[in-house]
Parts: structure tokens; C-alpha cells; sequence
């Protein structure tokens, strides 16, 4: 049997999805920027999906820029922030994304930028009175903190941090790849300046997502080129890749809540399965709470001499999970998610398995008789 729970890192684009692009492949063609009939058509496409996102999202379609991935969507927040709005700060964490937080430190070798690092919590939730006293120092700043951590489940208080923000006076990304269509989003309610989406975490292509940013923030934008996307992400758009963005997140949020019940059932039964199969097991972070981002589990296992290689062996038995970070699933340098929030043992192996829709109890069973086998 093949399992995959390795939904953090990627997702298996829905048969909708496919259905949605594949006319879209063979008979629109057109470049959208071309004022033709053929081109004309796909801008239409384009537009429709654009206001499809913003309806799911409460905001304006205007707010919305198509770019292809997070880790674009990421970068062009906090440069654009820091070229683009004067930021001579970034306030962020030690556990974003590397697409945060490497930016942020380019930013800082190359363009002077001041960086702050927010500390956390034994439970792995952004320090606020510590925030708050960075805040305070002032400075034109860009803070970001991302929604839900994709290694150790966390989810931050977005309209809590955002309420700071604004009241600070400095602007607010937050990177939502984890949460988005995962969880309702309003965006006219949410303090956010700057949001992520990555299409491929919910069923979707590959190689698109979009940046939501506030009306009356502008970005001159980051890759220069033709006008496209309001001049602020030059590049012929990708037709099918947006249609496909589009039509996974009608998807998700046509069922939103029986997708999370049914998620969330698979994780409370894979915990409670390796409880009682594995003694002196642990999970990391928030991902054993209902707090917690309900797609991922991360697993603290024992010591055993096979530790080391439990990615690998899993691997044979045909389950697919994580060891690292969710774009780095098999490295094994260990998480700097882990390390910096003090979840690392050495001792210890931490694995990461998370669900999605497709995922079935039957996979969940097999799962945990795997880990047994591994770990017996
Ligand atoms: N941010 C988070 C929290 C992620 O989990 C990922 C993907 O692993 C990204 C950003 C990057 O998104 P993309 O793969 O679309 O570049």
C-alpha cells in the first residue's frame, strides 16, 4: 500500500482542478496581455478567476496578484516593503519559512536593513510582550509573522498581531500558505497588509499562488518586465495555472467544514495509534492540540537505533511523510523549525506527517502498523 501524508509539503491536484485547466491547455492559448479575440479570452479567464479568489476572501479583486508560488509571493511582500515603502526593519521569526526568513537576511546584507527577531514561547506562540517592545522602537517597519507554522503546527493570533501593527504604525505580512483554504479568511476584518497563497497546498497546480495586498499599499514589484499583473509582477501570466488556483479554491471553500472534520478525524486517529503502539511517544508544538494547524502532526519518537534511518524505512513500507522542513521533506540536517523553538532532541527522531482530503482511515491504520514495524 501507498500512503502519502505528506500534505504540508505538497498536495495531489484534485481531479476538478485538472478538469478546470485541461480546456484551458488545448484551447486558450492567447496571451492575455494581446488585444485580440484569442488573447482576449484568456484575460477573461484570468479576471473571472482573480474575482473568484477575492469573493472567497472578502476582498477586492484588485488586492489580488497572481505570482508563481509563496516563495515569490513571500519575497516581492517584504522587498517591495523594504524598496518599494520606505521599511528600514523587518520584525520576524526565526521560525518562518526560509522564503521569509532567508529574504529577510538578504535584505539585511544587501539593502542595510534592520532585522528583529521576535522570540516565542515554550509553546511555540510569537512572544507579544516581546513584540511589542520591538515595536516600540520604532522606525518604518514591516512585520512578518506567518499564520500557521508548517512544521510544528503552531497557529499565531493574526488579528491580535495585526491590531498591534496598525497601532504601531508598521505594516503586517503575514505568510498564510498553511492556512489558506485550510481556514475562512475576511480579509476587509483581518489587520493584514500582506498575505501568501501557494495553489499547490490545497489541490491545486504547482507554480502559482498569489500576494494579497491592501488597497492603498503599492508595490512597484519586483521582477521587471511587461505590465502585467498592474506592472507589479512582470511575465505572461499563467492562464491555466490561475484557472487551476481558482477552481481548487472554489473547491476547498465549497466544503470547507466536512474537509476539516474529515482531517481532523485522521489525525486525532493517527495520535491516538501511535500512543498506544509506540510508548513514550511525544508531538511537537501545537500539533497534538486543538489549537493547532489540523493537518499536521509531528512526531517525537523514542530513542532507537533506528531513529536515523525512520524516514528511509517508512519510505519502503510505501508511506510518505517528512523530516524536515516542508520544502526539504527527507533532508537530514534536522528542522531549524525545531531548533528554534527548543523542540530538538537529539535523541529523539521527529517526523512529520500531515493529512489532506484524500487521505482515508484505512491509510491511517496502515500507517501506524508501519511505524510499529519500524520502531518494534
Ligand atoms: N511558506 C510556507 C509556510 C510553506 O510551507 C511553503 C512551501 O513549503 C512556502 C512558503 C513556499 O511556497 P511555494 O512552494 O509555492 O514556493
Amino acid at each position: 500500500m501507498n500512503v502519502y501524508l505528506d500534505n504540508a509539503a505538497t498536495t495531489a491536484v484534485a481531479p476538478e482542478v485538472v478538469e478546470a485547466m485541461v480546456p484551458v491547455l488545448q484551447e486558450c492559448f492567447g496571451n492575455p496581455s494581446s488585444s485580440h479575440a484569442v488573447g482576449r479570452k484568456s484575460r477573461v479567464l484570468i479576471e473571472q478567476s482573480r474575482r473568484r479568489v477575492a469573493k472567497h476572501l472578502n476582498c477586492h479583486p484588485s488586492c489580488i496578484y497572481f505570482t508563481s508560488g509563496g516563495t515569490e509571493a513571500d519575497n516581492l511582500a517584504l522587498r517591495g516593503a523594504v524598496r518599494d515603502l520606505g521599511c528600514t526593519r523587518i520584525i520576524t521569526s526565526e521560525a518562518e519559512h526560509s522564503a521569509v526568513i532567508k529574504t529577510a537576511q538578504s535584505l539585511e546584507r544587501s539593502a542595510g536593513t534592520t532585522l528583529d527577531l521576535v522570540r516565542h514561547l515554550p509553546n511555540g506562540k510569537v512572544d507579544l510582550e516581546h513584540l511589542a517592545a520591538l515595536l516600540a522602537k520604532g522606525g518604518k517597519t514591516i512585520v512578518s509573522l506567518m499564520h500557521a507554522n508548517n512544521e510544528v503546527a503552531v497557529i499565531q493570533d493574526l488579528e491580535r498581531i495585526g491590531a498591534m501593527c496598525r497601532e504601531a504604525g508598521a505594516l503586517f505580512h503575514s505568510d498564510t500558505v498553511q492556512t489558506m483554504c485550510h481556514y475562512a479568511f475576511d480579509l476587509e476584518a483581518l489587520p493584514v497588509d500582506f498575505i501568501t497563497c501557494s495553489a499547490h497546498k490545497f489541490h491545486g497546480p504547482k507554480g502559482v499562488g498569489f500576494l494579497y495586498i491592501r488597497k492603498g499599499v503599492k508595490l512597484k514589484g519586483q521582477i521587471e518586465g511587461g505590465s502585467q499583473e498592474r506592472a507589479v509582477r512582470g511575465g505572461t501570466e499563467s492562464t491555466h495555472n490561475i484557472v487551476g488556483l481558482a477552481a481548487a479554491m472554489d473547491l476547498a471553500y465549497t466544503d470547507l467544514v466536512a474537509h476539516q472534520d474529515h482531517v481532523r478525524a485522521l489525525k486525532a486517529q493517527m495520535a491516538t495509534g501511535l500512543i498506544e503502539a509506540i510508548p513514550g511517544v511525544r508531538f511537537n508544538g501545537d500539533s497534538d492540540s486543538p489549537d493547532g494547524l489540523y493537518t499536521v502532526l509531528n512526531v517525537s519518537f523514542p530513542p532507537h537505533p533506528k531513529s536515523g534511518m525512520a524516514l528511509f524505512l517508512l519510505d519502503l513500507e510505501g508511506v510518505a511523510c517528512s523530516g524536515g522542513s516542508a520544502c526539504s521533506s527527507g533532508a537530514t540536517l534536522g528542522s531549524h523549525v525545531l531548533r528554534a523553538l527548543e523542540f530538538h532532541d537529539p535523541q529523539r527522531a521527529s517526523l512529520r506527517f500531515s493529512f489532506g482530503r484524500y487521505n482515508t482511515a484505512e491509510e491511517v491504520d496502515y500507517a501506524i502498523a508501519a511505524i510499529r514495524r519500524v520502531f518494534a
